[in-house]
């Protein structure tokens, strides 16, 4: 009885010596290996996020570029009832039209991929010169702050 009772308080010293100095998981070693997962984490995480920012800027600069080219299929088309001359969008207004046509955009208005309610239009700036060239056209971001710019 007696002799059972001290093999069992052996046996629990002995299991807490391999616990602090042997083949276990000290606190240290845990706290280490979780931190270790925490930056393998934030570093995979932030990189997701620079692609997603990278292919919607991408994409957004793609819209930009369709915009211009329809442009130029507008401005054959259209003619200025004064001068007669042919003529690119005079106004936001008349862009935004030009931007809902399904004779210019088969598939619906285009929109930055961060416009996620897809409410806002693509802003325009025209300055004409005699005679206009695709430069005399800006075409913006409307999502501010996007990082997505003009062209
Ligand atoms: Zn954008």
């Amino acid at each position: 009885m007696a002799g059972a009772m001290v093999t069992a308080g052996a046996n629990r010293r002995g299991t807490a010596g391999r616990g602090q100095g042997g083949p276990g998981w000290t606190f240290v070693e845990l706290l280490t290996v979780m931190v270790l997962v925490a930056v393998v984490v934030v570093i995979g995480g932030l990189s997701v996020y620079r692609g997603q920012r990278t292919s919607e800027q991408l994409a957004c600069q793609a819209n930009m570029r369709a915009i211009h080219s329809a442009l130029q299929i507008y401005w054959e088309k259209n003619r200025d009832p004064v001068t007669n001359e042919h003529t690119y969008p005079k106004t936001q207004d008349a862009f935004d039209q030009f931007l809902a046509s399904p004779a210019y955009f088969v598939d619906g208005e285009l929109h930055c991929p961060q416009d996620t309610d897809r409410s806002r239009h693509y802003t325009y700036q025209y300055t004409p010169h005699t005679p206009p060239v695709p430069g005399d056209v800006v075409i913006t971001c409307p999502v501010p702050d996007s990082g997505h710019g003009s062209m």
